[in-house]
């Protein structure tokens, strides 16, 4: 039996096993793809104090270390249930079982889909989600970003350095995203953007070849050879909905010690109910989480 099973094996995850082992809890994180989480695709970082400028993978890499050092056990899995019997927490995964006294839900979020006509058709063949995976791939060509928050914007910062043309399509008439962002697009020679534009249909061959907006009522038609959708993400909590409160839209509900509706079982980072999502408050979240699980813990 682990003291603490973390569930997501992102910043908000890592950084509760640092803290979990350094307060001297045997720990277990259980991640379903890749230690990292949305932190691998982000290829600029320069808002993390104490660290001028990196990238996700770098910052990530010098995590995944540190939890290793401390003996933080990893298994790979997928998370489909909690049960609960006393104080014994069961985490469930497609093929294994795993017991401990706490357990800290840090899942992050799930890429939310456009949904328009020739999304799925086209993913793979100029559809993708993630710049910094598949930007490489579209060298010297013309790349539409669809979306209007800070991952959007910094999606077409990176890749107007890599393709001939960059276009932004975003629903509104201003940005949501960071002001200095902006501020860095509006600068870019090589970015167009298109306000209250909807998309309406990705269409091509085999391939990509163009995208079709609504823009004040009228289609146009754009020439692009891939499309990258950032319109941010959804929380994947459905599972835990019999053991814990989520408010309306899915994310978790925590009181200020990051502990949920139900005793022991706490939840970090982009899951939880909070307004700002970012690595640092991630890191802050599992650091505070993991100190509270370990006082619940020597209660029991
Ligand atoms: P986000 O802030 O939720 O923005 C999503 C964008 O997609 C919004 O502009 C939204 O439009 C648009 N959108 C949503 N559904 C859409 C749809 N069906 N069709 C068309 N457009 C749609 O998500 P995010 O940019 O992924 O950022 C997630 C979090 O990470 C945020 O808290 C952000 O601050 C943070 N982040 C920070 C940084 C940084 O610090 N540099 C970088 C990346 C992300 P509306 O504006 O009309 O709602």
């Amino acid at each position: 039996m682990f003291d603490l099973i973390i569930i997501g094996g992102g910043v908000a995850g890592m950084s509760a096993g640092i803290y979990a082992a350094r307060s001297g809890l045997k720990a277990l994180i259980i991640e379903k793809m890749g230690l990292a989480g949305q932190l691998s695709e982000i290829n600029n970082i320069e808002n993390y104090p104490g660290v001028v400028r990196t990238d996700g993978f770098t910052l990530a890499s010098e995590m995944e270390k540190q939890i290793k050092e401390l003996g933080v056990e990893v298994q790979y899995g997928e998370v489909t249930s909690i049960k609960i019997e006393n104080s014994i927490k069961t985490v469930c995964t497609k093929n294994n079982e795993f017991q401990a006294k706490a357990v800290i839900i840090a899942n992050g979020l799930e890429r939310r889909k456009l949904n328009c006509k020739g999304e799925k058709e086209f993913f793979g063949k100029g559809v993708f989600y993630c710049g910094i995976c598949d930007g490489f791939f579209y060298r010297n060509k013309t790349v539409t970003v669809v979306g209007g928050g800070s991952s959007a914007l910094t999606e077409a910062l990176y890749l107007k350095d890599i393709c001939e043309k960059v276009n932004i399509i975003h629903r509104r008439n201003e940005f949501r995203g960071e002001k200095i962002l902006v501020d860095k697009i509006n600068e870019s020679q090589n970015i167009t953007v298109y306000y209250s534009s909807v998309v309406k249909e990705i269409t091509g061959d085999n391939i990509v070849k163009e995208i079709i907006i609504e823009r004040d009522g009228s289609e146009e038609t754009l020439k692009t050879d891939g499309v990258l959708v950032s319109i941010g993400y959804i929380p994947q909590n459905e599972i835990f909905r019999d053991i814990i409160s989520l408010d309306e839209n899915g994310y978790i509900i925590v009181d200020s010690n990051f502990e949920t509706t139900s005793k022991g079982i706490f939840a970090v980072g982009d899951t939880i109910k909070k307004d700002v999502r970012q690595i640092v408050t991630a890191a802050s979240d599992g650091s505070v989480a993991a100190v509270k699980a370990a006082e619940y813990i020597q209660t029991l």
